[in-house]
């Protein structure tokens, strides 16, 4: 049994009265509470052959018999369960005078350490990082990936706890991170204000190679061990226009950096706050933004800092990293960050219409071609994601990915027509975004996503939110129509399925169209 985790700090929403504040004031004490010490830890890269990483952590436990620490079950925008505690061996605890501390290991993730009255602990063990892949840890003589998720344990229930991390690199590497640097770039110190940002922050390390760009005067970087030879003025030029496009859809660029982080060649990337992990192989000759693959894939992982890591299903965040944390509306965070993807490619000219098109068809097939859309709704395979795996397991399961990526165009198609082409599915993300995650600081529940939806629109949405929950039969017909499109399907193995402009459209279906394929 977990502990529960404490309450954060209060932090007012905006919105917050100065009156109320005011009133809080007076109420407390004013004496300030003492600063919480930060867990400290040293992270050694220096045993790249045998592909371990050494950890040792420092952490103050006053008043405590005996203190629980976790290896985390899973990494935010992975939804699977990883096994990460079985990378971990040689497990010690000390005092912070070297005096051995009992401990017993009764649970795969946790270790349970009789603190024997000392305030002060000293935890050392290593960590087997062997598989190149975004949610697992990597070392070898080359470069170094730590996904803090399966690097770094936590106090059970003290999650609220600052953190500071020391690396310790063979001569000439370099570390690339989202963690806060403390010191100077050769210190390798980095800190985060709470486990959630530092299980939030991976680190990339060795000789990198990197190419620094501004962004709205922000600081945009590539990073790899090796990036390979191609126009970095080209690469430069189309990834600030795909970020131009994706931070214009929201407003703002909310962060004071981020990194793309490619680590070996592999499939699959990880969203983060201000970076994403991606599967990377050196490109030869040619920029690999040149290949659609990559764009839509690094178009993926970066519109994911805003639709998932902060306009977010509410039960995304802040997480229990100690089992599945379960949410109806992956739907959304994962199929429409997949439409997002090919529409801000669109927008800043990087795709056609033909391809974006095609690209759009794809996820309508994926979900059409499977017998699950009889038996499974987009919401019941968001929540089985954690079993069924992103792609739906089986042919009797559907993926939460593909129709929530079929259902966004329908659901922008149908607020464009219901408000007269005045708001489409971008205020929604919008409004997610401002009324949600900054004014209160949380994500969004499934009715709170309705009603923005149909706030949007000035009507209600009944039929088309309702596929979501459903397995009724899609209207294409209808809502494509609204947009001046229609769907040509072949449900057969050899079968696929086209958007198609519609012949002779009215004026309003033409604007719509217009609207969406430019900017709203
Ligand atoms: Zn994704």
């Amino acid at each position: 049994m977990r502990s529960p985790r404490p309450l954060r700090p209060f932090s007012p929403p905006a919105a917050f009265c100065s009156a109320s504040l005011a009133a809080i004031t007076l109420l407390a004490t004013t004496a300030p509470l003492p600063a919480a010490e930060p867990v400290k830890f040293e992270l050694s890269a220096l045993d790249g052959a045998s592909q371990q990483f050494a950890v040792t952590m420092r952490l103050h436990a006053p008043n405590a018999d005996a203190v629980t620490l976790c290896m985390p079950t899973w990494t935010p925008g992975y939804y699977q369960l990883v096994d990460y505690a079985k990378e971990v061996s040689g497990f010690d605890a000390t005092t912070s005078t070297g005096e051995a501390l009992g401990w017993t290991h009764d649970e795969p993730n946790c270790w349970r350490v009789q603190t024997g009255g000392a305030g002060e602990l000293t935890v050392r063990y290593r960590v087997r990082a062997a598989k190149q892949f975004c949610a697992n840890s990597y070392l070898d003589a080359k470069y170094g990936y730590a996904c803090p998720t399966g690097v770094f344990l936590y106090q059970d229930g003290r999650l609220d706890q600052p953190a500071e991390v020391r690396l310790e690199l063979p001569s000439g590497w370099q570390a690339a991170t989202g963690l806060t640097r403390v010191g100077g770039v050769d210190a390798n110190r980095f800190r985060a204000d709470d486990f959630d940002q530092l299980y939030d922050r991976p680190i990339l390390m060795g000789t990198l190679e990197r190419i620094d760009f501004d962004v709205n005067g922000v600081p945009h970087a590539m990073i790899a061990p090796e990036l390979g030879r191609f126009d970095r003025a080209e690469f430069t030029h189309h990834m600030t226009r795909m970020i131009e496009s994706a931070a214009a859809l929201i407003g703002e660029t909310p962060y004071q950096s981020y990194q793309f982080l490619g680590i070996g060649p592999g499939p699959g990337g990880i969203e983060h706050g201000n970076s994403c992990v991606i599967g990377y192989s050196p490109s030869d000759g040619r920029s690999p933004t040149r290949s659609p693959r990559f764009m839509n894939f690094v178009t993926h992982e970066y519109f994911h800092l805003f639709n998932a890591k902060r306009i977010r299903p509410v039960e995304l965040g802040p997480f229990d990293y100690s089992g599945p944390n379960r949410t109806r509306m992956l739907w959304v965070a994962e199929g429409f960050t997949m439409y997002y993807e090919h529409l801000i490619l669109r927008r800043a000219g990087l795709t056609t219409t033909e391809d974006m098109l095609a690209s759009l068809a794809r996820p309508i097939y994926g979900y059409e071609s499977k017998p699950g859309r009889l038996l499974q709704s987009a919401a019941d395979a968001s929540w089985n994601t954690w079993t069924d795996g992103p792609f739906g397991a089986g042919e009797d399961k559907i993926s939460c990915y593909d129709k929530g990526a079929g259902l966004a165009l329908l659901i922008d198609f149908a607020i464009r027509h219901a408000s007269g082409n005045e708001r489409s599915l971008d205020d929604v993300m919008r409004t997610l975004y401002f009324d949600y995650h900054k004014k209160l600081g949380r994500g969004y529940t499934p009715d709170e996503f309705r009603a923005a939806c149909e706030q949007a629109a000035g009507e209600p949405l009944t039929d088309v939110l309702g596929y979501a929950w459903n397995t009724a039969p899609i209207d294409y017909d209808t809502y494509l129509g609204y947009g001046g499109l229609r769907l040509e399907l072949d449900r057969g193995p050899e079968g696929g399925a086209r958007l198609v402009p519609i012949e002779s459209p009215t004026p309003r279906q033409a604007a719509v169209l217009e609207s969406w394929l430019t900017e709203r």
